[in-house]
């Protein structure tokens, strides 16, 4: 292992503080709030200037670039005369609606704009310095923040050797346990924990600890979701999104999916105004019944025919089923990332766990053979090429992730 490899795989998670601090050097300030905020902020890093830019080939942020169907567009492009209102009847019928096609009674649901705040707002609500955060490691870290920022310990559980969640060592991680996050498909991995292991988790899980089942990229995937957990009264909650199959991350429209007794702990924290245009999105797109198979059929038709090329030369990477996946490009991740961001392909970052991974979205088809030539001459660049300051620099910052 080189000295740089030893200093990713031995550095913490990313740090708010530190970005913070790197930030309002380049007189720019985000608060992290979803995936697209971890991106540029640990591009950031990587580059050492913020780039906020819509141009080039962005891989990063599990953005779908579909964007919102046909249907969806129609439906914001109407409602818009209608911006001055609130229109507290929308908020209710998409509810309802969503509620009908959960399967489960309006009140076990609840709309945010986006499934980041009650991703948050949960962590935030089942723990604390006596009960703590368990997930997967690598998983997407939203949830692990907000416990940080509880005061919770966060047990991170490696993911087992089939990259599902290793469900058995999640639930005896702690007996005191207050929340336990499975992400299905995980993000960064793309990769799925079965319907058998949920059940195991829902039965297993320490008296008193609450699950909560990302569900964000389940329809990208032959996933069964976990809402007859729900519907049975456990102490479960579901997220889902509209920002992935339904392309509709700057839209906005999410939804957490549990028994009543538990959401209200939820408003605790905040609940979401919505935009009528997210809203009246969020109804067209689940009112098009041909839209998640045709979306999921595109996504997976462009990520296997990704997948056939790097087999065909030789690069190793782990098979995913949702809209991204990892390569292990064998040496630290932001190398081969700083390399492609000079092409203006910008693909995801690495996690602390995996420093050797960097994490590719699914983009359009011309946006993967462009990924393709990118991500080949960037390997194929002798690693004495490397700069490695500038990731030093990160590193020793805690800008990484
Ligand atoms: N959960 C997971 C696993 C994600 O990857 C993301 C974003 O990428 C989110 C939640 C939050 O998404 P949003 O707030 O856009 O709904």
């Amino acid at each position: 292992m080189s000295s740089l490899t030893n200093d990713l795989a031995g550095c913490s998670s990313f740090s708010r503080r530190s970005f913070l601090r790197t930030a309002s050097a380049a007189a720019v300030s985000i608060p992290i709030l979803t995936e697209a905020h971890f991106a540029r902020a640990s591009a950031m890093g990587a580059a050492g200037v913020p780039e906020f830019s819509m141009s080039g080939i962005y891989l990063d942020a599990n953005e779908n670039p579909l964007g919102p169907s046909e249907n969806a567009r129609k439906a914001i492009a109407d409602i818009i005369p209608n911006g001055g209102r609130y229109a507290p009847p929308l908020y209710f019928n998409v509810i309802k609606l969503y509620a009908e096609q959960m399967g489960v009674p309006g009140d076990h649901v609840m709309i945010y704009d986006g499934s980041s705040p009650p991703l948050h707002y949960a962590s935030l609500a089942f723990t604390s310095p006596s009960r703590s955060f368990v997930c997967g490691n690598p998983t997407y870290e939203a949830g692990q923040r907000a416990a940080e920022l509880a005061g919770a310990k966060i047990n991170a559980v490696p993911l087992a050797k089939d990259y599902s969640h290793d469900v058995a060592a999640m639930v005896k991680a702690d007996p005191n346990a207050g929340l336990i996050y499975i992400c299905n498909p995980n993000n960064p991995t793309g990769t799925v924990t079965s319907k058998e292991q949920i059940d195991y988790a829902v039965a297993n899980k320490p008296a008193g600890a609450v699950l909560l089942i990302d569900e964000a990229y389940i329809h990208l995937s032959d996933a069964t979701s976990a809402i007859d957990h729900v519907k049975a009264g456990k102490d479960v909650i579901i997220l889902r999104t509209f920002s992935k199959i339904y392309g509709m991350a700057g839209i906005r429209c999410g939804f957490a999916i549990g028994r009543p007794d538990l959401l209200k702990k939820l408003e605790h924290y905040g609940q979401s105004p919505m935009p009528i245009t997210g809203m009246i999105a969020a109804q067209a797109s689940l009112m098009d019944t041909d839209l998640v198979p045709t979306r999921k059929k595109l996504i997976a038709d462009t990520r296997n025919k990704t997948f056939a090329w790097l087999k065909a030369n030789n690069y190793s990477f782990i098979p995913s089923e949702s809209n991204c996946f990892m390569i292990d490009v064998k040496r630290p991740g932001p190398q081969i990332r700083g390399l492609m961001a000079k092409d203006d392909v910008h693909i995801g970052r690495s996690w602390a766990a995996w420093p050797t991974y960097v994490r590719v979205t699914v983009g359009l088809p011309a946006e993967m053979e462009a990924f393709q030539t990118s991500f080949e001459k960037a390997m194929d660049t002798p690693a004495t090429a490397f700069n490695e300051a500038p990731l030093r620099h990160m590193l020793r910052n805690g800008i990484y992730s």
